[in-house]
């Protein structure tokens, strides 16, 4: 398997998946995907059917990684997917099933329900990513004696799932940096009181967008960041997306009892990471009729399936929500469907990408590329903070089941696309005790929290508060890595 880079650069030459692993965009900034999708044949579909989630994560792995040995990455994906890592389950029976399928009910003839995807350490779906990039960066730097120093910024979801991902790792170390006291109680104790040597907290005197502001910066001295061996992990890590296509397949075989049978999708969706991840398992060949893709009050993503033109936001548009893990301006990983889209054109795809930075958006109404967004079965849906309260509320009630503010617009959205017969599939990405003043909103009551949570929030933290400025966070990184 060869990949390349959705605006041209690098045709012609190898890359492998080990190639790209460490790496963040390709050299021309654009993204990058393998040179073809893997298909899956008849015979691979009946057989997967039967397999525990570790083992289904390796033989879909191994069709884009073939620079791994095969037993290298079965060990990888044994020790990965285990019950003890996605232990937070409402149903203790279903533990050994990773993303266990909760039955909703029947609605317009429809089979719905919601695939468990938030029960690992950090309590949403990044977690089923991030806990295999662990593990395979760890891999990967042993085998070429390399260490590597991640650099981030994160207003919550993020940051706590790659720290819990790369705390004990040997040969990373985590330097993230976050709001000071601009977070929950809840969120702040679980990143603050990981007390791992290779974990550092750093609370920056400022907000969000000032710690993201220090990332570019230091990313920007090209020369500290290759003397300091700095990466990212950011939500367009091809092996993120990769490693999301899983449970895709998973939900498909317990939503099913044959491979005749088609189901959709319905996705929560911020920078389509997720959401992109369902498109190359239906080009895979998954028997997927709809990706419903479910925006919140920023509708970026929607406003582009229903119209065709795609607009990023400024920053004075960009909303906080209750949904705040969707709350984006523009979709990092978006590009890699526009690139399908357009029949896999890169000089396509460059000039649109220029008139995103220039113009701030294009505008694929009049073009035919628009109308085969529906051969690619994409439709979309936005959600409010009306809408989440209501859905939130109409779920306990309907289905004694408390969910959160992100799989709630999932759900408002997924009941406009219901077709009879058709399972509908919504994503639960995180659970309620994350966002847990919306659900008292709803209810009246506090959140379901699960038993390895109580009382996080009285637990020694270790961190740093730094004033808000790159030379100090390059100094702290510096003191550190010597
Ligand atoms: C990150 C996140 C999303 C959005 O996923 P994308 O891959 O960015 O589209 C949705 N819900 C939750 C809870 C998240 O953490």
């Amino acid at each position: 398997m060869n990949y390349i880079s959705t605006r041209g650069a690098g045709i012609g030459e190898r890359h492998t998946f080990s190639d790209i692993l460490l790496g963040g965009l390709a050299k021309d900034g654009g993204l990058y995907l393998p040179n073809e999708y893997p298909k899956v044949s008849a015979d691979e579909l009946a057989r997967w059917r039967a397999l525990p989630y570790a083992d289904l994560a390796f033989e879909i792995l191994r069709k884009f990684s073939d620079d791994i040995p095969d037993e290298d990455l079965r060990e990888l994906t044994r020790r990965t997917y285990t019950a003890q890592v996605y232990c937070n389950v409402r149903d203790e029976e279903n533990a050994a099933q990773i993303t266990p399928l909760k039955t909703l009910g029947v609605e317009n003839g429809a089979p719905l329900s919601l695939l468990e995807l938030s029960n690992g350490p950090t309590l949403a779906f990044k977690d089923m990513a991030m806990q295999l990039l662990g593990n395979l960066f760890e891999y990967t730097l042993a085998k070429h004696g390399e260490t590597l120093n991640i650099l981030g910024a994160t207003s919550g979801d993020t940051g706590s799932a790659a720290e819990y991902a790369m705390r004990g790792k040997k040969g990373i170390r985590v330097f993230m940096l976050s709001p000071h006291k601009k977070m929950s109680a809840f969120q702040t104790a679980q990143m603050y009181s990981l007390q791992d040597p290779n974990i550092f907290n750093i609370a920056i005197e400022g907000v969000f967008d000032d710690c993201q502001d220090i990332v570019k910066a230091v990313s920007n001295d090209h020369a500290f960041k290759a003397q300091q061996k700095i990466g990212t992990v950011n939500s367009i890590n091809w092996a993120r997306v990769v490693a999301q296509v899983v449970y895709y397949f998973k939900g498909y075989f317990a939503a099913t009892k044959s491979n005749d049978e088609r189901v959709s999708f319905t996705v929560p969706s911020g920078n389509f990471g997720n959401v992109c991840a369902g498109h190359i398992a239906r080009m895979m060949g998954l028997p997927v009729e709809k990706l419903v893709v479910a925006t919140n009050e920023n509708d970026v993503l929607d406003e582009f399936f229903r119209t065709g033109i795609y607009r990023v936001r400024k920053s004075s548009e960009t909303y906080h929500t209750s949904s705040p893990s969707m709350d984006i301006s523009k979709a990092s990983n978006f590009e890699r469907f526009v690139f399908d889209l357009l029949g896999r054109d890169p000089r396509r795809v460059l000039q649109l990408f220029r008139d995103v930075e220039e113009k701030g958006g294009f505008d694929l109404q009049a073009s035919g590329d628009f109308a085969r967004v529906q051969e690619f079965g994409f439709v979309s849906g936005r959600s409010s903070h009306d809408d989440r309260v209501d859905t939130i509320r109409d779920v306990f009630q309907q289905y004694d089941t408390m969910i959160d503010t992100h799989t709630a617009d999932g759900l408002k959205v997924a009941r406009e696309h219901l077709q009879a017969g058709v399972p509908m599939i919504v994503l639960e990405t995180a659970q309620p005790i994350k966002f847990g003043e919306t659900i008292r909103e709803a209810l009246e009551r506090e959140p379901e929290r699960p038993a390895a949570f109580s009382g996080i929030e009285d637990l020694p933290q270790r961190f740093e508060v730094l004033a808000n400025d790159a030379e100090r966070v390059k100094e702290f990184v510096a003191e550190r890595t010597r």
